[in-house]
């Protein structure tokens, strides 16, 4: 099975890496290496884990800004929010209502949280796998820095 996201590739277009599927015939593309955030969600670096289902992971972010500091990241490893396909709507979706509902289960749904999706250079943008963090329990600035 391909993974969502290659529209118009043939399945045999594809060969398959040792955890996902990837285009192409090189060795190159063959050692293409797991994101920080697949490794976390395969459990080859230990995290704290708060919730995961079919699509996304949370675990609590290594050097938190806040309080509650969480980051929901897919499963699938879109790089950026400007990197996701149409054939994404489903996922995305899923991420804000299960951000939602973490933030919740970590006691912010009276006090409010904040979610930050940082794309690019400018909004400080440091690991290239799509993720939200869910931030909480204090005060936020706004706008933000
Ligand atoms: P960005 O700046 O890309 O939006 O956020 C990346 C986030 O990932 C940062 O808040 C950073 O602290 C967090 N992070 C980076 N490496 C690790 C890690 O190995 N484990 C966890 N749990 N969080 C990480």
């Amino acid at each position: 099975m391909i993974g969502a996201g290659h529209a118009g590739r043939l399945e045999s277009d594809y060969i398959e890496c040792s955890a996902h599927w990837c285009l192409g015939q090189t060795k190159t593309t063959m050692l293409m290496e797991k994101t920080l955030f697949e490794k976390i969600a395969d459990r080859e670096i230990p995290s704290d884990i708060v919730y995961e289902d079919e699509l996304v992971v949370a675990f609590k972010d290594i050097d938190p800004k806040a309080p509650v500091h969480i980051l929901i990241v897919p499963r699938k490893p879109i790089p950026r929010l400007a990197e996701a396909e149409p054939v994404d709507h489903s996922v995305l979706g899923h991420i804000l209502l299960k951000a939602a509902e973490i933030a919740k289960t970590q006691g912010l749904e009276d006090s409010g949280f904040r979610l930050v999706i940082n794309n690019g250079p400018n909004a400080g943008e440091a690991v290239p796998h799509l993720h939200c963090h869910i931030l909480g329990g204090r005060e936020m600035q706004w706008p933000p820095g």
